[in-house]
């Protein structure tokens, strides 16, 4: 599902030449090259970046390189810090896609600066995709976070939970990180278990989302429950319970985020039982 928001980058990566160090000094000084100045995670709008600050280089859009640039050690940077989610709506798909892997990209290499087995210093190398430690010469790759995310359904209802300190109507489907050691499936059956104490019968596959806030890759996945039985763990959550589709219309007459992997899975969900109904 490329229509889902941040996937769909149209860049070219170009792998085979971010390689060459020289190739990417000249893609730099570039006339049209293009430069993402972000800031702490936040793409700053009418910011600049210093032709020395650390750049990853992204792609290529057709002739124009593009790098992403980390101003987070300033203080105050020039240009105005926006929120990515908050921008979704108002830039074309590509467009946040790119943004989406730059703000990705630039998270992990702030956070790699020193090597995680010895302590040294890490250089970047291949355009800002890979680290190596001064000292020991670890290869540090850019991690993703792999997390699943399930609509679980009973019959004609679905599966929604409230976490603790959630606001009153907060209701969202079941997710969590793939621990090691564990499939996508085991753990969309392991995460459900835990959570709300329901047995799935069968989980299908549905979607796949990159979610660089900070790290993840959002796997989807629809779940038919084999009870209706619920027991929450009452650690993460503080209710969970089945919904049908007007009660989930209701929920979300109020206006809410509609750039997340949950927002398809429920959309497609009640697409589907709308048209059983209709
Ligand atoms: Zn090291």
């Amino acid at each position: 599902m490329n229509d889902l928001a941040y996937n769909g980058l149209t860049l070219d990566r170009a792998p085979d030449r971010r390689t060459d160090p020289d190739w990417i000094a000249a893609q730099r000084a570039t006339p049209n090259t293009r430069v993402l100045p972000f800031w702490r995670d936040h793409l700053l709008i009418g910011g600049h970046a210093p032709a020395d600050a650390d750049t990853v280089f992204l792609g290529l859009d057709g002739d124009t390189p593009v790098f992403a640039a980390d101003l987070s050690t300033v203080d105050k940077p020039v240009g105005e810090p926006h929120d990515l989610r908050a921008l979704v709506n108002t830039v074309d798909p590509a467009e946040a896609a790119t943004l989406a892997y730059a703000r990705g990209i630039l998270h992990w290499s702030r956070n790699q600066q020193f090597c995680g087995a010895c302590g040294g210093a890490t250089d970047t190398r291949d355009g800002g995709h890979l680290r190596v430690c001064r000292d020991c010469g670890k290869l540090l790759f850019p991690r993703i976070e792999p997390a699943v995310i399930v609509l679980v359904t009973w019959q004609d209802r679905c599966l929604l939970a409230r976490h603790h300190n959630a606001a009153p109507d907060a209701y969202s489907t079941l997710a969590g990180f793939v621990e090691v050691g564990e499939n996508l499936e085991t753990a969309v059956h392991r995460e459900v278990r835990e959570e709300a104490g329901v047995t799935l019968t069968d989980v299908q596959y549905q979607a796949s989302q990159t979610w660089p806030f900070p790290a993840g890759l959002m796997i989807g996945y629809r779940a038919h429950a084999a009870t209706p039985d619920i027991a929450v763990d009452g650690a993460e959550l503080e209710e969970a319970r089945w919904f049908t589709a007007a009660e989930v219309h209701e929920l979300r007459a109020t206006p809410s985020r509609t750039d997340s992997i949950e927002h398809f899975l429920i959309s497609t969900w009640l697409h589907e039982v709308d048209c059983v109904v209709a």
